[in-house]
C-alpha cells in the first residue's frame, strides 16, 4: 500500500502558490506537510488560469438569468465568459487525469464548494452558492470525493477522506494491472472489513457480485463493483459500525489468540465505545495482535487495519 499515491486536484493557493488576487497564498499546513508526502498533487488556480492575472482585482458572484456571474468588484467587468471557456478546457484535462479526490479553497467565487455569497444587482446577498469552477467540477461524474479545506479541519473527516482517496487509488492501480477474476477476488478479500464498516448493504451485494462474475462478464462486474464501492464510501462509518467490524474480526481470530490478549483487546473496544480510546489506537492494537499471531492470512491482509499511510494527529 505504501507505493500507492492518490492523485488529488487542489486549489493552488492551498499549496502555498502565490496566486490569490492580492499575490499571496493560503498555504494549508496539514495539506502541505502531512498529506503532501503521500499524494500526487494536481494544482489549479481557475482565476489565474482564466487569464485574470496576478495580482488582479477581486471578484464576486452575481445572480444571473442562466447561471451566477463572476464580476469584478472595482471595474464591474463580467469575467464569466472567460472563466467558463477556461473551465470547459480544464475539465477535459481533469477527466483525463483520473483523479482520486479534490480539495478546493472555501469561500472563493471560483473554488468555494458551498456558502459563497451571491449578490443581486442591488448589492444585497441573496443566496449562499458555489464558485463557478466548483459548480462545474461537481457535475463531472468521474471526479470523486470533492472537499473544501475547511471540511478537512476535523480529524474524523480527514480519516474518511483519506480512506476514500486511497481506496479509489488502490482500485485504479488494480485496474491498471489488468482485470482478472483472481485479482478482483483478492482486491475484494482485502477490502471486505473496510466495506463492512462503511456500508453493510453494499458489502452484502459485493461478495455475490464478485463470486458470480461469469454471469455478467468481467467488464460489467467491475463496473457494478466500482459503483457499489463509491456508494459504500460516501458516508463515514459511525462508532457502532466500527464496533460491529471489530467484533467480526474478534470472531475470526479468537482461536489463534490467547485469552488474556483477547481480554485486553475487548477492554480496548469498550474504551473506544466509551469514547476514551481513539479509533486509530484500537486499530493499531488489533493490527499488532493479528500480525503477531497465527491467524488466517486473510485477516492480515485487511485494509481496514490500515486504510491509508498518513499519520493523523488524533487527540
Ligand atoms: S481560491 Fe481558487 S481561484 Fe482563488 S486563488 Fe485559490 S486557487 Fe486561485
Amino acid at each position: 500500500m505504501s507505493t500507492i499515491r492518490p492523485c488529488v486536484g487542489i486549489s493552488a493557493c492551498l499549496l502555498g502558490e502565490p496566486v490569490r488576487y492580492d499575490g499571496r497564498d493560503k498555504r494549508h499546513t496539514f495539506l502541505v506537510e502531512t498529506l503532501g508526502p503521500h499524494v500526487e498533487w494536481c494544482p489549479i488556480c481557475p482565476e489565474a488560469g482564466a487569464g485574470m492575472g496576478i495580482p488582479r482585482e477581486p471578484v464576486f458572484l452575481r445572480q444571473g438569468m442562466q447561471q451566477n456571474e463572476m464580476i469584478g468588484w472595482e471595474s464591474h467587468r463580467d469575467y464569466t465568459p472567460a472563466m467558463m471557456e477556461w473551465i470547459e478546457q480544464q475539465l477535459e484535462r481533469w477527466r483525463a487525469l483520473s483523479l482520486d479526490g479534490v480539495i478546493l479553497k472555501s469561500k472563493s467565487p471560483s473554488c468555494g464548494l458551498a456558502g459563497v455569497d451571491v449578490f443581486d444587482t442591488e448589492g444585497e446577498v441573496v443566496e449562499a452558492g458555489r464558485g463557478l469552477f466548483a459548480e462545474a467540477l461537481c457535475a463531472v461524474e468521474s471526479v470523486p470525493f470533492v472537499r473544501s479545506e475547511k471540511g478537512l479541519d476535523d480529524v474524523e473527516e480527514q480519516e474518511h477522506f483519506l480512506t476514500q482517496i486511497f481506496t479509489h487509488a488502490r482500485w485504479k492501480a488494480w485496474q491498471e494491472e489488468g482485470q482478472t477474476a483472481a485479482q478482483l477476488q483478492a482486491f475484494h478479500a482485502s477490502h471486505k472489513m473496510l466495506f463492512l464498516s462503511y456500508d453493510q448493504s453494499c458489502y452484502r451485494k459485493m461478495g455475490p457480485l464478485v463470486a458470480q462474475w461469469k454471469q455478467r462478464g468481467m467488464e460489467q462486474t467491475c463496473h457494478a463493483y466500482a459503483k457499489l464501492m463509491s456508494q459504500a464510501l460516501m458516508t463515514p462509518p459511525q462508532k457502532g459500525d466500527h464496533v460491529n467490524t471489530v467484533m467480526h474480526l474478534f470472531g475470526m481470530m479468537k482461536r489463534a489468540v490467547p485469552a488474556p490478549v483477547r481480554k485486553r483487546l475487548e477492554q480496548q473496544l469498550r474504551d473506544y465505545t466509551d469514547g476514551t480510546l481513539a479509533l486509530y489506537v484500537l486499530r493499531e492494537a488489533l493490527k499488532e495482535v493479528i500480525e503477531g499471531h497465527d491467524v488466517m492470512p486473510w485477516l492480515k491482509q485487511q485494509v481496514y487495519l490500515s486504510p491509508h499511510p498518513v499519520a493523523l494527529s488524533w487527540s
